[in-house]
């Protein structure tokens, strides 16, 4: 079996109402999904997380590495599309345009050897998880003291076990909105923090010290990502365990981050970091050094999929007879394409999310939705 093309699909879809957080703004989602098609008609999918047009025009450079290659080759493919672009391109969209390509090469995996993906990489540890909603943006009008309460009382409501609150705007402001959720919800409901790197390190600690007895599961991306000192000096004020690494990349930005301890949960975008062969690799480096795993998910079914597989392998540390579970970041947030170009949307019950079992990915992909949404 040979890959005789890879195409890109850059989808895009407006929104019904624009959202923000601390450093940006969605009027619009968007994706680039990767599609490689091998000469026995088998056919993959992937999705690059992060700019779409780059990401694509990103695997128009890989192709050269790709087109005639043995797609079940898929630790040798990841190789030689890194050292193609090694020195200019050890972090951000030339990652993101790997991950796409190399979650499409787990799917052809998956559907040669009629498996799912995760029981090819070893698993499955878990059939299922509890999934954390994420959302909470800001929206254009209204009060969030109001909106927000209101929307975490429904992700309660909803069966979740816990969700995120975004922050990173202002000290004062985010405390008193945190204090307010953390009354709506009661304390056994688990709150997380995402500054989205909005804070320095002295606005981060000052947060941490005024919300610290509100019971915080994580405190995500304080500070930027490349601020490593930051976080350790953030992780050294205050209780609350340090989130982050959705902005980084490959086995070695991973090996710098946990040499650091700066991180207590690890965060690896599978649609960035390097794709499912990667972050298998950044699982076990996370197990080694006894830090947890949870993976970030913002894209639409396919990256939702990949993170699920993904899941499926992260192993307990250590095993007990109750050992921590890692969680699905379940995004609850506005995208019309995230669930449209899947025949069979990935939903979760009481805050449950099966992992797929079907061939590959376990997905199919509505090809018509697809083209509805695609601009290039
Ligand atoms: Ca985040």
């Amino acid at each position: 079996m040979k890959i005789s093309e890879v195409k890109t699909h850059v989808i895009e879809a407006a929104l019904s109402e624009p959202f923000y957080w601390a450093i940006g703004e969605a009027a619009k989602r968007g994706s680039c999904i990767v599609e490689v098609i091998t000469d026995t008609g088998l056919v993959g999918w992937g999705e690059c997380f992060g700019p779409a047009r780059p990401a694509a025009a990103m695997i128009e450079a890989y192709k050269p590495w790709v087109i005639g290659a043995d797609p079940l080759a898929t630790d040798k493919i990841w190789q030689d599309l890194y050292a193609s672009f090694r020195d200019q391109g050890q972090k951000g969209v030339p990652i993101c345009a790997i991950s796409g390509i190399d979650i499409a090469l787990w799917d052809i995996k998956g559907k040669h050897f009629n498996a799912p993906i995760h029981q090819l990489m070893g698993g499955p540890i878990r059939t299922e998880v509890d999934a954390y909603a994420t959302g909470t943006y800001r929206k254009q009008s209204g009060d969030p003291m109001e909106y927000i309460v209101k929307e975490v009382l429904g992700y309660q409501a909803e069966g979740f076990i816990a969700t995120k609150l975004k922050i990173g705007f202002e000290v004062n402001e985010d405390a008193a909105l945190i204090e307010a959720v953390r009354n709506a919800v009661g304390h056994d409901f688990g709150l997380m923090l995402d500054a989205n790197h909005g804070y320095d390190s002295i606005d981060a600690i000052r947060l941490a010290q005024k919300v610290e007895h509100l019971n915080l599961d994580w405190f995500e991306e304080p500070v930027p990502p490349e601020d490593l000192e930051g976080y350790l000096a953030v992780k050294a004020s205050t209780s609350i365990p340090m989130a982050g690494g959705e902005c980084e990349y490959t086995r070695f930005g991973f090996r710098e981050v946990l040499k650091s301890g700066a991180i207590d949960y690890l965060q690896p975008d599978i649609c960035a970091a390097g794709g499912l062969s990667e972050c298998k690799k950044i699982t076990d480096m996370a197990n080694a050094f006894g830090v947890r795993l949870v993976p970030h998910v913002w894209g639409t079914g396919i990256g939702l999929s990949a993170g699920l597989h993904l899941l499926g392998v992260i192993p307990h540390n250590p095993p007990g007879r109750r050992p921590w579970e890692p969680m699905l970041e379940f995004d609850r947030s506005e995208h019309p394409a995230r669930q449209a170009i899947m025949k069979t949307p990935i939903e979760h019950v009481d805050g449950v999310v099966q992992i797929p079992t079907g061939p590959g990915l376990g997905i199919e992909i509505d090809r018509d939705a697809l083209a509805s949404f695609t601009v290039t």
